[in-house]
């Protein structure tokens, strides 16, 4: 027979709005499990300087930030297990979920915190120089950029407004998207074009992310033309590459409503799913705000909810008795 672990609360997923989920919902008393996936700590692990969420005065890392979170969940009472999930049945309660080596978890209410992945246009430089020049995030790196020169890739709504974002801090962005139109709303194409501090290159893809400099790091980029193939070059220090993200919610499709982008839908304002006792916090419901900071608040709604909604079916259990 497989191994088994029940609990009131079941979390897939261990960045912030996981573990915010389970800080509340140990504190709760709800002996919460978390699953944390194969990438324990979620996208603050392969970050480096955090210097956005509140409570530190000076700059922190991504990963020792995560290791706090977990270390306080488990001092709360956490259970934490190094499993990823493979299967999921919510079909019926309690949930059940099981993971790559067959181990069941069943969990009374089921909190989804699996997170998204930023897209990356996988060329050459770019891996390398993440942290170093090359960022899927303005709002975390723009301010690392102040008075120096920025290209962003892409041309839909988050990379019109990490564009937008990081005039906040320099004043020489440059735009490269790969067609001669924007996929982004208007409104936002209005701002961009209005904006003096904002260049857009058209109809140009990024080949390679060039390192240079002592210490190394970014100096520009290789770009060909799509529509001549004519190469060239654009000095930069900072590439953002704002091309969307892909949520982590494989393993919840055809179990769960979700949008055309593959995001999990709530209740609108709410961490509720279309099912009763299943919540999905953090990236993999947002695919606007996706901070760490809105990932921890809704791990924390989706704890508070997941206690209101036990103690009402604890309620009509003992009712019907
Ligand atoms: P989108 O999918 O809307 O846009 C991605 C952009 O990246 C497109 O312009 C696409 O080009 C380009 N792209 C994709 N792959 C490559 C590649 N390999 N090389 C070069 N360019 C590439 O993603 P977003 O993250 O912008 O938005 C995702 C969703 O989130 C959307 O629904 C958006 O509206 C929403 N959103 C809403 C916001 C708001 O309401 N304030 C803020 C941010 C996002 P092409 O156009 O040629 O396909």
């Amino acid at each position: 027979m497989s191994e088994t672990h029940k609990t009131r609360m079941l979390i897939i997923g261990s960045g912030p709005a996981g573990l915010s989920a389970a800080i509340y919902g140990a504190r709760a008393g709800m002996e919460p499990i978390v699953v944390q996936g194969l990438q324990p700590g979620g996208q603050l692990t392969i970050t480096t300087d955090v210097e956005n969420y509140p409570g530190f005065r000076d700059v922190v890392q991504g990963p020792w930030l995560m290791e706090e979170m977990q270390a306080q969940a488990e001092h709360v009472g956490t259970r934490m297990m190094y499993d990823t999930i493979v299967d999921i049945d919510v079909s019926q309660r309690p949930f059940r979920a099981t993971g790559d080596g067959g181990i069941v978890y069943e969990g009374d209410t089921l909190v989804i915190a699996t997170g998204a992945q930023a897209k990356w246009l996988g060329v050459a430089g770019e891996q390398e120089l993440g942290g170093k020049g090359v960022s899927a995030c303005a709002t975390c790196d723009g301010f690392f950029y102040r008075g120096k020169k920025v290209v962003v890739i892409g041309g839909g709504n988050t990379a019109v407004e990490e564009a937008l974002y990081l005039t906040n801090h320099s004043d020489d962005v440059t735009l490269i998207h790969r067609r001669d139109s924007l996929r982004a709303e208007k409104i936002l194409q209005d701002r961009l074009f209005a904006n003096p501090k904002i260049t857009v290159l058209w109809n140009k893809t990024v080949e390679k992310f060039v390192a240079g400099g002592d210490p190394e790091g970014l100096v520009g980029v290789d770009l060909v033309d799509t529509q001549t193939g004519e190469k060239s070059h654009e000095a930069a220090d900072g590439g953002f590459v704002a091309i969307g993200h892909a949520p982590a919610t494989a393993l919840f499709k055809g179990h769960l409503p979700m949008d055309d982008g593959g995001y999990v839908l709530v209740e609108p304002g709410t961490p509720k799913t279309s099912i009763p006792g299943v919540f999905a916090c953090g990236d993999v419901m947002d695919h606007v705000y996706r901070q760490a900071v809105t990932a921890a608040g809704t791990g924390c709604m989706a704890a508070l909810d997941a206690e209101r909604f036990l103690a009402e079916a604890d309620f009509a259990a003992e009712a019907a008795e």
